[in-house]
Parts: C-alpha cells; structure tokens; sequence
C-alpha cells in the first residue's frame, strides 16, 4: 500500500484500486494506493469522494488500523468490488487547512525548544484550535510571547519545508527534535530549513509563508505540564475575526474603546455589586418602616394584630422581609397574610412564634382552589400562584381563619 501523501502533500486526485471492502461496522474501501490522510500523529483525517464506474461516493472519514487505511464511506458502496478502479478526490480546503495547523505546530514546538527547552510531549487537533502540551512546569506570559515571536519570525522568512526519508543511525547522527517511539528502518523526516528537523508522517506545508499568522489563544497549567492552544493561518484569521466582532459588540454597548474593556468591565461588575448591596439594605430598611406604620393602621384584637395586604409592585423577596418584620416586631404579636405581584405571583404567611395557628396548613388551603403550590412551617409559609388577580381571592379564603 502506497502512502502518496508521504512524497506530496499536494496531491489531490489520484488512481487506485480496490483491493478490500469492508462492511461492518461501517462500509469501507481499502485502495492499493491513496493520498488520503488518516487520522495520526495528532493531525485530522482528510474526508472527501471515491468515483467508480461513474457513481462519486462521500468518504466521511479515514482511519488507520493494523497498518491498513480505511475510508469510511456514506453508504454502502454497490458499485465497487476488489480490483475495481476508482478515482480517489480530496477535500482540498480541509487538507490545507490541517497542513497550515500541522505545520505551524512543528515550528512552534521548535521554537519553544530553541528558546527555553521546553519540549512539545503532545499534539491535538481540535474543531477550532489546537494544543501542545509543554513538559515543563510553568511558562510566563512573556515566554510565550517570545515563542510565538520567533514562530511568525520563521514564517515570514518563508523557508523551505522538505521531506526526507533517512535511516534510524543516520536520523541519530542529525539530531532530531523528536525521534518516533517506533523502530522503523526508515525514517521520514521533516526539515525546516536550519529551524526543526523531527520525524513525522503527516503532511505540511511547501514552505513556512503558506502557514499564515501563528496565535497563541490560551496558556494553562496541566497536569503533563502546560498547555498553549494555538491556531494557524485561516484559523487565526477566524479567531481575530471573531474576537473583534466580539470586542466591537461590548465596545458599542459601552461606547468604549475596546482597549478600554477590561477597566470598563471591571468598574460596571463592582458598581453592581455595589448596588446589590445597597438595594438589599434599602429594601431591608424599608420593610422595617412598612412593618412599623401597618401595625400601628391595623388594631389589635384579641391580643395580636393581623395584617392582610397585598403588594401589586413588590416582589416575593420584599413581601419575605416584612412578614419576618411584622412577625418578630417588639412587643407586638402578629399574623402577616402578604401577596406580591411582581415577577411570578406569590403569598407569605408568618406569624408571631407564640400564636397557634399553622401557617403551612392555612397556604395549602389558600392555595387549594387556584391550584398553586407551596407550603411551610408553623410560623411561616410561602406559595405561589399563576396570576395576580388570584392573590386576593387565596387571602380572602382563610383571612376568618385567624381570629
Ligand atoms: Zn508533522
């Protein structure tokens, strides 16, 4: 079997043929030769089309198993059998843009090494961006900075990026960047040109230019070491597209510049902190002087005032506060038959601890009728109903309960 990739990683069409099908779990094509990349060395599969005997077939994804390439097609595949022809595409957009992410890592990590000896244990391909893993135990920001710095400096010199295939003793005598835990006869070596020279099988780029910018997106600690997510020509283009969309969007709601984002940012998240707190206190406030002037409107019998009122424009947390308020008022004892209509629709039901009646029991049978749901304890009770006008009607039902 023929890796076509090896020797060009442009090719894009080529001539093979069938020499295995399999069906399960998933229809796939085995081809005496093929430019498609299945997924290793932490690159992406390439997907793209198998045409025999006039009929194209979607090949979905490529993988390597027991030193064989699969490529999985959409359906089961009528027209082929072992020794038909086919003519293999490839999703050029797709390769090219792993080439550019592929690439860019074998340059980054190389500059991690130059720079400070850090050495890349691991590489991943993701959707959107890409990670290498550094075995050491902290990176600064500047440091970082620096590798990324070099990196775009190597691109920009647009050096050649060539294949060679060497044996393991002379790959010794090189000194590679990275050798493959593999013993193979013969290696494949990627050389950028008096920067990296490290053992791969992937495909890449002709030369350091057709990488494109190379952005480090995020630094975080790992358990291996740390971990810098990175993205490469389109991609990158991409993600600065997208943040400064992003940055121009929360700049306009602030009319700020966006460099001015963080401190803006961070003044707005104090003040509402601020302002949580001094609503709280007020609200507090309040309930005490509502709680103070209800008691005394309301007269007395039987040793207990029972306050029944309803708040159209307060909330649940506000009609909380007072019942507690009127509840353990000094000196005064108490029953607070409170409704809320603002926000969902609610009820509170306290009362002095020293009084008998069952403040859960009267809310379930307030409740009753309008097939709202709450409960509580002796003393103090809460529910909820489905509209404002139903609050009034709930009071009414057990206010000649407490007498
Ligand atoms: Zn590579």
């Amino acid at each position: 079997m023929t890796r076509l990739y090896y020797t060009d990683s442009f090719l894009s069409e080529f001539d093979a043929q069938v020499v295995d099908l399999v069906t399960a779990p998933r229809p796939a094509v085995v081809l005496d030769r093929t430019a498609f990349y299945p997924t290793s060395g932490g690159q992406v599969f390439d997907t793209g089309w198998l045409e025999a005997n006039g009929t194209r077939l979607r090949v979905l994804e490529v993988a390597e198993q027991d030193d064989r390439i699969l490529h999985y097609l959409e359906a089961a595949p009528a027209n082929l059998a072992v020794g038909v022809s086919v003519r293999g595409t490839i999703d050029v957009p797709r390769r090219r843009e792993h080439m550019q992410q592929h690439s860019g890592q074998h340059v980054l990590s190389a500059a991690f090494i130059r720079l400070f000896e850090m050495p890349t244990v691991s590489f991943h391909m993701g959707d959107e961006a890409c990670t290498i893993d550094l075995d050491t135990k902290a990176a600064a920001p500047e440091q970082v900075e620096q590798a990324e710095d070099l990196a775009n400096q190597i691109v920009m010199e647009d050096r050649p990026v060539e294949i060679r295939f060497v044996s393991l003793e002379e790959a010794r005598r090189l000194g590679l960047r990275k050798l493959p835990p593999v013993e193979r006869e013969q290696l494949r070596l990627i050389d950028i040109r008096d920067f990296d020279l490290t053992a791969c099988g992937g495909t890449h780029v002709r030369s350091t230019g057709q990488i494109g910018a190379i952005l480090a997106r995020k630094v975080e600690k790992v358990r291996q070491g740390v971990r810098v997510e990175f993205v490469c020509g389109g991609r990158a283009l991409a993600a600065a597209r997208r943040d400064r969309l992003a940055l121009n969007e929360a700049a306009g709601v602030l009319s700020a510049h966006i460099w001015e984002l963080p401190e803006q940012v961070r003044k707005l998240a104090d003040e509402g902190k601020a302002a949580r707190k001094q609503r709280s206190e007020l609200l507090n406030e309040l309930a005490e002087l509502r709680a103070a002037r209800l008691l005394e409107e309301t007269p007395e019998t039987n040793g207990f005032h029972v306050v029944v009122k309803v708040f159209p424009d307060r909330s649940l947390e506000f009609i909380k506060l007072l019942a507690q308020k009127l509840a353990r008022a000094e000196g005064k004892r108490a029953v607070a038959l409170l409704g809320a209509g603002e926000g969902s629709p609610a009820l509170v039901f306290a009362q002095t601890a020293e009084l008998p009646y069952d403040m859960g029991a009267l809310m379930k049978e307030a409740l009753a009728a309008s097939g709202g749901r709450g409960g509580g304890t002796k003393d103090m009770a809460q529910g909820g109903v489905a509209k404002v006008e139903m609050i009034e009607a709930a009071l009414e039902r057990v206010r000649a309960r407490v007498r």
